[in-house]
């Protein structure tokens, strides 16, 4: 599979270091509001990648870490605590809002199809691994306390600017609100590990640390939660395009720095949901969410689908003509789905599956060309086969596009059917069963051009007084 690399800049060939086995590590979400359908498209596309690498056939152990401290208002790590104000904005306590955030996200999450992560874990459960890697890079050299705080020296590094597009001046992102210059800082890219002196003399958790009370940085936790669980190195790392820098860039200094060995070989990373005004974030507090767009009439699979339509490296913009445009395509797809009557008698013609898949694998070996994909999908209805080969293909695509649309199609049809039989005369149950078992079967009989046994079905049926009726809305019955 060729996977851009944001480490290269090239779209690489994706081998991992073991045979069959990728060990993936996800940035998780702040967990101080919820999460906006901009960190949900990052999450999505990073779920088709995870479900993609599985269905060729990989060994995939994938981890996310929770955010719940030490994020600060500046991704240059000034401000305050992210989760800080969001309990304050709620009149609750830090760990309460964390807790009612994560499940609110994993509930979202759900809604998406988006499969959990095989760990998730959250900062503040592993602050004896934050203290123990800087301790190291402070052993090694690496690390400085200066002003109560210890910080990473970048200019330790031959190459701290690891993607190799970013400057200082890129430094000065998030929220502008009281960001300070920091003094105590050998060179402006160094950054926080270990806080013990906060301007903000409310930060509510605290731990004790070598270097006296205080908090983790925000880009220690990654590091440490990926080496956790998944040892000293990583197949692939994904996240939003905009934590490529300072975040990611500061994971790969501190690990590296750590090991002494290139740390994480690939590096996966979506681009931005933008709206009119710009890129959707939380911070600014004007963001969409979910339940949103469930209010508004909208299945979130239909976003799902809103998001696999373009390539991930691509800016999506959102606008509600543009989910109405998702939601018409995706009604339609799953009426021709439901419209697909495989007969018993079918079996699934190989040659014209390994077509179709050809049509699907090549759209997402290509860097992960989910539009391609979409339209491979819709390319199973025009091949020349029948209809149980084209289903079984659409629910093998939906191991990786996962939209819900086969689950959505069998919907329609027991709907359907429960609707045409609310208008069946009342009969009793074995007697209902025995008339719709004749009906699927003349039905299959007809598909498969045998005239002859369907009228002899009809005909049984009759000569028990029971008169079959082909309408637009399927077959019904009378009985005399
Ligand atoms: P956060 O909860 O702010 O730490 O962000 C969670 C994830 O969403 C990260 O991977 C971000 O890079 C990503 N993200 C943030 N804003 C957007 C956006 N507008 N579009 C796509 N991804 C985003
Ligand atoms: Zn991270």
């Amino acid at each position: 599979m060729l996977l851009y690399n944001s480490l290269t800049r090239n779209r690489d060939e994706f081998v991992p270091r073991v045979s069959g086995k990728v060990s993936m590590y996800t940035c998780g979400p702040t967990v101080y509001h919820y999460a906006h359908i901009g960190n949900l498209r990052t999450y999505t596309m990073e779920d088709v990648l995870e479900k993609y690498l599985r269905y060729l056939g990989y060994d995939v152990k994938r981890v996310m870490n929770i955010t719940d401290v030490g994020h600060l208002s500046s991704d240059g790590d000034t401000g305050e605590d992210k989760m800080l104000k969001g309990a304050r904005r709620e009149h609750k306590t830090v760990l309460e809002i964390a807790k009612f955030y994560t499940d609110a996200f994993f509930s979202d999450c759900d809604k998406l199809n988006i499969k959990r992560p095989d760990v998730v874990e959250p900062a503040t459960n592993c602050i004896p691994e934050f203290i123990a890697m800087i301790e190291t890079l402070l052993k090694k050299g690496y690390a400085y306390e200066a002003g109560g705080n210890i910080y990473f020296d970048t200019s330790k590094l031959d190459n701290y600017y690891a993607f190799n597009d970013f400057n200082e001046e890129d430094l000065e992102v998030g929220v502008r609100d009281s960001v300070e210059e920091d003094t105590n800082k050998k060179n402006k890219a160094d950054f926080v590990l270990w806080f013990t002196k906060s301007k903000f003399e409310d930060q509510e958790l605290k731990w004790e640390s070598p270097w006296g009370i205080g908090y983790p940085g925000w880009h220690i936790e990654c590091s440490c939660i990926a080496a956790k669980h998944l040892g000293e190195y990583l197949d692939i790392h994904c996240g939003g395009i905009d934590n490529a820098f300072p975040h990611h860039t500061n994971e790969i200094a501190q690990s590296e720095a750590t090991y002494g060995h290139e740390w994480c070989r690939h590096w996966f990373h979506v681009h931005h949901l933008n709206t009119n005004s710009g890129k959707m974030s939380k911070s600014k507090g004007e963001f969409l969410t979910v339940s949103l767009l469930e209010e508004k009439g909208y299945a979130p699979l239909v976003y799902r689908f809103f998001c696999m339509q373009s390539h991930y490296r691509k800016n999506l913009v959102f606008s509600w003509e543009n989910l109405d445009n998702a939601k018409n395509a995706y009604n339609k797809l799953v009426a021709r789905i439901a419209a697909l009557s495989p007969s018993e008698a079918e079996s699934v013609d190989e040659a014209a599956f390994a077509e179709g898949k050809k049509r699907f694998t090549d759209a997402l070996d290509n860097d992960l060309n989910t539009s391609l994909a979409v339209t491979a999908l819709y390319d199973v209805f025009k091949l020349k086969t029948n209809d149980k080969t084209k289903l079984a293909l659409i629910a093998d695509f939906e191991r990786v596009l996962d939209l819900g649309a086969v689950a959505a199609a069998q919907k329609l049809n027991e709907d359907k059917k429960a609707e045409s039989s609310s208008d069946a005369p009342d009969v009793a149950p074995e007697l209902l069963a025995y008339i719709n078992e004749k009906i699927e079967a003349r039905k299959a009989a007809k598909k498969a051009k045998n005239f002859a046994l369907a009228d002899a079905i009809r005909d049984e049926l009759l000569s028990k007084g029971i008169t079959l009726l082909d309408t637009r809305e399927g077959t019904k019955f009378t009985i005399s």
